[in-house]
């Protein structure tokens, strides 16, 4: 019997403004609209994540290819990883600066390599070598970041000491740089097939200023994605650092596994991240049974979800949905 799919979109987790919510939403639809081609067609959940996020990547509102954060070089420094639930493989890419969308050679990783994991220049020839584009890095940056870095690195000494001590950190250097006010525009994806298998994907420019050979959490696998059809499918966005600590896509799939639904694990992950280490940061959770949650601790988070029966999206409402 074919199953009616799903798929479940995110465009980073934050205190968006409301001048930059429409760019969110049609974002985040159109990433909808690619994915779903492929659901509908009969195609696979991996193929489906993957064209949503291409989608992403190329919209410059996200911190995902083109459009990104510059790191402290100026710089931009791309990280992303698929994952298949049916089989587990997995591909990832960090700190690529030459790839014009990381999760096409992530992809390419997952289905053509014995291994998982790729970074810099190793990934960049992998890439090369498996038909993905490279471009050069000044193709991946925009004024917008240019003028954003500069006033951020022209304010620096002063706004580190008043944000680490907003965020509870007062022994944390930097940690401003992870406050909600400040964008986090990760993307991710996460989908159910006609076959029932689920997958997952998430791709980003990390966080402004960061530097140089920084990795986040986006591209580890169980920290920023997971997949794992008896399980879940698990896409996170937020401040990398907190997130990756508690390997959180992976507990989120654990609490899955147990029994709990994804919407009740989505919101528990996010609580978790917050008691546990005071991060902030946004998830969506899709089973093979096509439950999902979607949850978030930030003011706004950008998503969008589609059935065969409905389509919704939003930046502010999460929970269960599914
Ligand atoms: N999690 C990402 C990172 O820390 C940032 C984000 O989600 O926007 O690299």
């Amino acid at each position: 019997m074919a199953i009616d799919p799903v798929l479940v979109v995110h465009g980073g987790a934050w205190a968006m403004p409301d001048s930059m919510v429409e760019a969110h939403l049609l974002g985040v639809r159109n990433a909808l609209a690619a994915g779903w081609r492929v659901l509908v067609g009969g195609g696979a959940a991996l193929n489906a994540i993957e064209e949503a996020v291409v989608v992403m990547e190329d919209d410059e509102t996200f911190d995902a290819g083109r459009g990104s954060f510059l790191n402290r070089d100026g710089r931009v420094q791309l990280d992303a990883l698929i994952m298949d639930g049916a089989t587990l493989r997995a591909g990832g890419v960090g700190c690529v600066e030459r790839v014009r969308n990381p999760v096409r050679a992530a992809r390419k990783i997952l289905s053509e390599s014995p291994h998982v994991y790729f970074v810099g220049e190793g990934a960049e020839r992998f890439a090369a070598e498996h038909g993905v584009e490279l471009c050069a890095n000044d193709k991946l940056i925009i004024p917008r970041e240019v003028e954003r870095l500069r006033e951020y690195q022209a304010k620096t000494p002063t706004s580190r000491a008043e944000g680490a001590r907003e965020m509870g950190h007062p022994t944390a250097p930097g940690s401003e740089m992870f406050a909600p006010e400040i964008s986090h525009d990760t993307v991710g994806a996460v989908a159910l097939d006609r076959d029932g298998n689920i997958a997952a994907a998430t791709s980003t420019g990390g966080t402004l200023n960061k530097a140089p050979g920084r990795l986040g959490d986006s591209s580890l696998i169980g920290c920023g994605c997971y997949a794992d059809n008896s399980s879940a499918a698990v896409s996170t966005t937020g401040w990398g650092e907190p997130i990756m600590k508690l390997v959180l896509a992976k507990w989120t799939a654990d609490r899955v596994m147990a029994g709990n639904l994804p919407e009740w694990a989505a919101q528990e992950a996010i609580n978790y991240l917050k008691q546990r280490l005071n991060g902030h940061g946004g998830i969506i959770v899709l089973t093979a049974l096509g439950q999902f949650g979607i949850a978030h601790n930030t003011p706004r988070m950008a998503w969008a979800c589609k059935t065969v029966k409905k389509e919704e999206a939003g930046v502010e409402r999460g929970g269960a949905l599914g």
